[in-house]
């Protein structure tokens, strides 16, 4: 097995690893390091929770220090962009920076939307060697004069099939167009989809390709079940495990913002201490959940797919799919919160009878079967011998949405008329526009249990 010391990183990174309490190198990071360190593109499939973000920041350390101009901070030009699809996730990648370029004298900062320019504008005049952005915000500030990005010579595309899904592929060629052509790309993404490949054509030369671990697997330290019930139990369900069980750490994923923020009154009229963290909940209330539940404080956490990507919850135990995905690669990351570096975790799901074609998508994806059992006191009163197709649920969900949008008093609606305020799936990205020239509909993504990616993006 490989060391780290093997991997050619200078005294001080191999300080901040020790600093971290990392003794070997995970198999992305063993692979990724020299590839990166001899200067190489580089395109990583690696599963998340994996340690790939030590995977990228620490040559990318070691190459802006070697190559450091002896500039003062002021004039520095920013040399790295990190590109994130979320605002969490470009807040974590930026400590990551710090934490192991403790012992370098780079600079990094971190910018995203849904809080103030003008402090993100100051810092970037102060200057910056790296930084890590969302792209939305990260236009903006070049819009604006205040960020300049002619002298990137490293490009790091973190989850970049999240970035795709959402919409930000236009605002990718973008921010690509305002650097060097004569740059190092490395592409970061947990799953190697068509999309991926393609874009990998587009950007990356002569990449060097890693891949640790097979299509679509969740951690092998995850031990995954569901429970057959009907949609009404699900509140008392998910408050039985955790009392029963004494859970102290539970990130719930539910499909609807308004749904999140449903069962996470109600557990807190049962006594359990939780937050929901949504794209409709300001920047400083996300923060300060996520912060909450991080340090203890907050028991559960609530969320919608928002927080599925990249949030890294130092030995999270429990995860509980409240409602399954109806895109079968979320849960994948829904469940990558839990088991991560090699940690046992836990990854329970509450499945009704319209939910059965998406277990059987989500098990095709992940080429395993799910056990399936009944809680005792909770066996659904429905669930017929055979179950609904994904086609009839698709159906059932439309003409649900209609009725609620006919009970609103709207009926069908006009173009020019306001969107009805109904449950909608959350799919806020986490940067504070909509990522220029993203049209509401987008790519026509397709939805249900069929779908293979990500769905329309309005409402996102
Ligand atoms: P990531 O996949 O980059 O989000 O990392 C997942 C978690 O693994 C983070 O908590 C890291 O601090 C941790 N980690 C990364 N590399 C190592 C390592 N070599 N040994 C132990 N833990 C690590």
């Amino acid at each position: 097995m490989k060391k780290f010391s093997d991997l050619g990183l200078s005294e001080e990174l191999l300080r901040a690893v020790t600093d971290k309490g990392y003794d070997t190198p995970s198999p992305v990071q063993a692979e990724a390091i020299p590839a990166v360190l001899k200067r190489r593109d580089v395109l990583a499939a690696a599963q998340t929770g994996t340690g790939k973000t030590a995977g990228f920041t620490l040559p990318m350390i070691q190459i802006l220090d070697e190559t450091g101009s002896q500039k003062p901070s002021k004039g520095r030009p920013i040399r790295a962009l990190v590109l994130t699809p979320t605002r969490e996730l470009a807040a974590q990648v930026q400590e990551s920076i710090k934490t192991y370029g403790v012992h370098t004298h780079l600079r990094s900062a971190v910018v995203f939307g849904g809080v103030k320019i003008n402090p993100q504008i100051r810092q970037l005049r102060d200057g910056v060697d790296i930084l890590v952005a969302t792209p939305g915000r990260l236009l903006d500030l070049c819009q604006q004069r205040a960020c300049k990005l002619d002298q990137v010579n490293m490009l790091v595309l973190d989850e970049a099939d999240r970035m795709l899904d959402m919409g930000f592929i236009n605002d990718i060629r973008k921010v690509i167009k305002l650097m060097p052509k004569k740059r190092q790309n490395l592409l970061f993404s947990a799953t190697f989809s068509k999309e991926i490949r393609h874009m990998t054509r587009e950007l990356l030369i002569d990449p060097i390709t890693i891949e640790v671990s097979p299509k679509n697997t969740a951690a092998q330290t995850v031990s995954q079940r569901a429970y057959r019930c009907d949609k009404t139990s699900k509140t008392k369900i998910a408050i039985k495990l955790i009392r029963d069980g004494d859970w102290e750490q539970v990130l719930i994923f539910t499909r609807t913002k308004h749904g999140a923020n449903r069962l996470s009154k109600s557990l807190d009229q049962a006594g359990i201490q939780s937050s929901a963290i949504h794209g409709n909940k300001g920047q400083g209330a996300r923060t300060k959940a996520l912060a909450g539940f991080k340090e203890g404080s907050v028991r559960v956490l609530v969320a919608t797919d928002i927080a599925a990507r990249g949030l890294d919850i130092a030995n999270l135990p429990h995860v509980i799919n409240f409602e399954l995905p109806n895109v079968p690669e979320d849960y994948v990351h829904r469940i990558g919160r839990t088991g991560r570096a090699g940690q046992e975790g836990e990854a329970v799901s509450l499945v009704c009878n319209n939910e059965r074609p998406y277990l059987q998508g989500i098990e095709k994806i992940i080429s395993q079967k799910i056990p399936l059992i009944d809680l005792n006191g909770f066996e659904p009163e429905l669930w017929p011998a055979k179950g609904p197709t994904a086609s009839e649920v698709q159906k059932e969900e439309a003409a649900r949405k209609k009725a609620a949008r006919q009970a609103q008093g709207g009926g069908r609606r006009k173009s020019n008329s306001p969107k009805p305020s109904g449950p909608k799936s959350d799919k806020s990205d986490g940067s504070l526009n909509p990522p220029a020239g993203h049209k509401a509909g987008g790519r026509g993504r397709r939805s249900g249990p069929g779908a293979s990616r990500r769905r329309n993006p309005r409402g996102r």
